[in-house]
């Protein structure tokens, strides 16, 4: 069979691209090797519950954003969300809660009651970063693909922010704990575990200009969705659908296959068939995957295996709750963020050190009757998780061990679980490769670290001319609205929408 394009996986990336092509009239097939859509949105369900795998906070979901203009080209409603009145409470290892989100003065006064110690020094970081964040905001909206915008492109958006171009420009090369020197340890690790979780590295190494989007995304509001990710992702899939687009589940696809010029013709699935692309190829692997399986190491330039060998990623180590509602009306919020360290004097280490929380809120509870799923996120190094293991029993203990290392973290944190939790499942780097095949299961897109951050960023665009990538590893970075960006940058490249 050939169509007009080919999409690999079908992730929020793969199929927010097909979605958007598919409704500007192309020809699309996506093709996914699971038997369901959504990849590390996927939704999964046992004993009654229905899990989201991520934490459940959704951004940009405010009129005029990123989802409501791919929404407006599609021939589907968007999913049902709501916004959260605080994003989360962050809680920090002497028990003293944040709440992050609300207003600006609710949140400054969160922060001086929560560190007194530099409260003027920790307002000041948040209002120098809120400007940048909003200029960097309304830069990417104008030009989308603003990591291979072009050098007019870029003088012309400096141009556009004469106030605020010449600070940009100074805080590209630097990291956002240049910008933390008046502030103490405690203030300092309330920042690193939100970088952690939003930027995939701590302040030490993040670039600034991502801390400045990542730290201002609670503060400009966060969502969540009925019936969680799985919502957007049953969406999409309706979408592709109603426009024509074909959508095959357990077809895995081997590699791409090549023209005698070297020119990407489609893909070989694993069963041996061959689907032609007649313009490109859409692959919503992460960079490692889409070289090292669809391109082929052997086709992959010298210069991209370095770069690949550079990037780094974690993984996922996951508990799947049941909590009964009483348990829930304990807690100061469905979304804790907790430092159980602080790690005074050593470099951050986010193994160790911290999880996130996230119940289903009582409006989508998600569990039988009088019960939450929740879902406990925690980092770990997920290279340790695939070493040589005689046979499957040696996996569990591991598994065995990390899940009562992270209770005990857990109930010692969040006294207030009491005996009203129990673990139905956990998940490790292991899992999430078998679910989505992503190198070692590391999952949350890339370290937005200054070797990796902005015009740095791996793209949507590879070394071969009609092989594009959409997804977690590519500009802009990680989040369900990150990865929706990525996708219309592609779509937009292959397919123009009419109007522009
Ligand atoms: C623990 C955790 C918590 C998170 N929490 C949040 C959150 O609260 N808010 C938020 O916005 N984001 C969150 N995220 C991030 C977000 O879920 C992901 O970044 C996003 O879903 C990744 O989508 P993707 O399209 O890049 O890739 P993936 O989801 O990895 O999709 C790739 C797809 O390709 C398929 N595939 C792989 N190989 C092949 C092949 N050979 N042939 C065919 N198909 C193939 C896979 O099966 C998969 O379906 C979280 C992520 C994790 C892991």
């Amino acid at each position: 069979m050939n169509y007009d394009i080919v999409v690999v996986g079908g992730g929020i990336g793969g199929l927010t691209a097909a979605a958007l092509l598919a409704a500007r009239g192309l020809g699309v097939c996506l093709l996914e090797r699971e038997s369901r859509a959504g990849g590390c949105a996927a939704t999964f369900e046992h004993s009654g519950y229905r899990f989201e795998t991520g934490a459940g906070l959704y951004a940009a979901w405010q009129p005029g954003e990123i989802h409501e203009r791919i929404f407006a080209e599609l021939p589907v409603a968007a999913p049902e969300v709501r916004e959260l009145e605080h994003a989360y409470v962050m809680r920090l290892p002497d028990g003293t809660d944040v709440r992050v989100g609300g207003g600006v003065e609710e949140f400054e006064e969160a922060l001086r009651a929560a560190f007194p110690e530099c409260a003027d020094a920790a307002i000041r970081f948040y209002r120098e970063l809120a400007p940048i964040a909003d200029a960097i905001r309304r830069t990417a909206r104008r030009v989308p693909a603003l990591a291979t915008a072009s050098k007019l492109q870029r003088v012309k958006l400096i141009a556009s922010e004469p106030r605020l171009s010449s600070r940009i420009l100074a805080c590209m090369n630097q990291t956002a704990a240049q910008h933390l020197s008046g502030a103490s340890t405690r203030f300092r690790r309330f920042v690193d575990v939100q970088l952690q979780i939003f930027a995939q590295c701590p302040s030490e190494s993040c670039a600034y200009p991502y801390a400045a989007i990542a730290l201002t995304l609670p503060l400009r509001g966060m969502y969540a969705m009925r019936g969680g990710a799985s919502a957007l992702v049953e969406a999409l899939v309706e979408s592709i659908r109603r426009s024509g687009g074909t959508i095959r589940f357990d077809t895995p696809v081997l590699r791409l296959a090549y023209d005698s010029g070297g020119r990407a013709t489609g893909v070989d699935l694993l069963s041996g068939e061959f689907i032609g692309a007649r313009r490109a190829v859409v692959s919503n692997l992460t960079v490692w995957d889409t070289y090292g399986k669809l391109v082929g190491l052997n086709r992959t330039p010298a210069e991209v295996r370095a770069r690949l060998k550079n990037l780094r990623g974690w993984g996922a180590y996951q508990l799947y709750l049941g909590m009964d509602d009483e348990a829930a009306g304990r807690l100061p919020s469905e979304q804790i963020l907790a430092l159980t360290d602080w790690q005074e004097g050593q470099p951050f280490d986010p193994e160790h050190s911290q999880f996130m929380f996230s119940a289903a809120h009582v409006w989508d509870a998600r569990g039988p009757q009088g019960k939450r799923a929740v879902t406990i996120s925690t980092f770990t190094e997920a290279g340790q998780w695939f070493t040589f293991h005689e046979d499957e029993s040696a996996h569990e203990e591991q598994d065995q061990a990390k899940l009562e290392s992270c209770w005990a973290r857990i109930h010692a944190a969040m006294p207030e679980l009491g005996a009203g939790v129990e673990v139905i499942e956990t998940a490790t780097p292991r899992t999430f490769y078998e679910q989505t095949r992503r190198r070692l299961g590391m999952v949350g897109g890339i370290g937005q670290t200054l070797d990796v951050f902005g015009a740095n960023s791996p793209t949507h665009r590879t070394s071969l001319s009609n092989l594009y990538i959409a997804g977690d590893t590519t500009f802009p970075g990680n989040g369900v609205a990150a990865v929706t960006h990525s996708a219309l940058i592609v779509a937009n490249e292959i397919a123009p929408p009419a109007r522009s």
